[in-house]
């Protein structure tokens, strides 16, 4: 039986028109939009493009948004100062920094700058260490992604084994712990994964995000497998995931493709979250 495919944008736009109504509701009672900073570092076109497309979602559901620029050249210290006023400012509720950063700035030492409660990405080590010990406040938007996929589609996470293919504190580590919290027996693969395959034919569901197109082929799925691809990948000029599809599809019962799967939800979950941090920070204190 031919697999059901996940059409990403159109559970993204649902989300967008829930976020898009509870923002116009509090903002008229508040008087004050939620506002969210994107810091952008260089000129990666992909980066760009994110970037691009974050900022145009935040003004489609009426959450202000920042964007602040530097050259790939930019000191530390002048980020730091940015992010600093940032966690100050109080139309400011999330903060959000596109990685990757230029490596002589220490992408660690500007994550962890950022306001925990402003840390819509959910890097900062405090966020992460309330995603391992059950009690999560921001997670990184893709894993968000990906578990919402799994809750739409109704499938059932409790005793199954979830096969991760890719340990990125983006991706693969958030989303192993998620499903751990769902009571999933979990394997995380990566690239000193031997015999990767033996791993990933024992998914009920498997997640890849490994960044390698065509990873995953049709005889290292097992039959009635729910696949999420995360990859994605430019190839002569398309976007393609890590799951070759075409052979993949047939044998799963539920896939994501690539593109029109996770991407869409990765944004719209970070406007979830810049609502969730407005939210928080508006919250009469107890
Ligand atoms: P990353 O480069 O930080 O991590 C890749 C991971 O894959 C590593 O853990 C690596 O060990 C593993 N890996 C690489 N080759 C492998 C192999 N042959 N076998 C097993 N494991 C292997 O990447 P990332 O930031 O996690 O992103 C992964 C992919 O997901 C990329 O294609 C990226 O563009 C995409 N991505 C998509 C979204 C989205 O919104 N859909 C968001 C983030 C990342």
């Amino acid at each position: 039986m031919a697999a059901q495919v996940v059409d990403g944008k159109a559970i993204a736009g649902a989300i967008r028109r829930e976020v898009q109504a509870e923002t116009q509701t509090l903002a008229a009672k508040r008087g004050r939009r939620p506002g969210l900073a994107v810091i952008l570092v260089g000129e990666d076109p992909a980066s760009v493009t994110y970037v691009r497309n974050k900022v145009k979602a935040c003004e489609e559901v009426g959450i202000k948004s920042v964007q602040i620029h530097r050259p790939a050249t930019v000191a530390r210290e002048e980020l730091l100062d940015i992010i600093h006023g940032l966690n100050k400012d109080e139309t400011i509720d999330g903060i959000l920094v596109q990685l990757p950063l230029p490596l002589h700035i220490g992408e660690r030492s500007i994550l962890e700058a950022v306001d925990p409660a402003k840390d819509v990405d959910g890097f900062h080590p405090s966020n992460l260490g309330g995603l391992l010990t059950g009690n999560p406040f921001f997670v990184a938007s893709t894993p968000l992604g990906i578990m919402e996929v799994l809750d739409r589609f109704g499938v059932v996470v409790e005793g199954k084994h979830a096969v991760i293919v890719g340990w990125s504190t983006i991706v693969g580590k958030p989303t192993a712990f998620l499903l751990l919290e769902r009571r999933a027996t979990v394997t995380v693969c990566q690239e000193w994964t031997r015999t990767l395959a033996q791993h990933t034919q024992q998914a009920d569901i498997l997640i890849v995000a490994a960044g390698k197109p065509g990873l995953v082929r049709e005889d290292m799925v097992k039959e009635g497998a729910v696949v999420i691809d995360v990859g994605i990948n430019r190839v002569e000029g398309r976007l393609v995931g890590d799951v070759d599809f075409a052979s993949v599809s047939p044998k799963a019962s539920v896939i994501t493709p690539v593109p029109g799967g996770v991407g869409p939800l990765t944004v719209a979950m970070l406007l979830k979250s810049t609502l969730m941090a407005y939210k928080a920070r508006n919250a009469p204190k107890k």
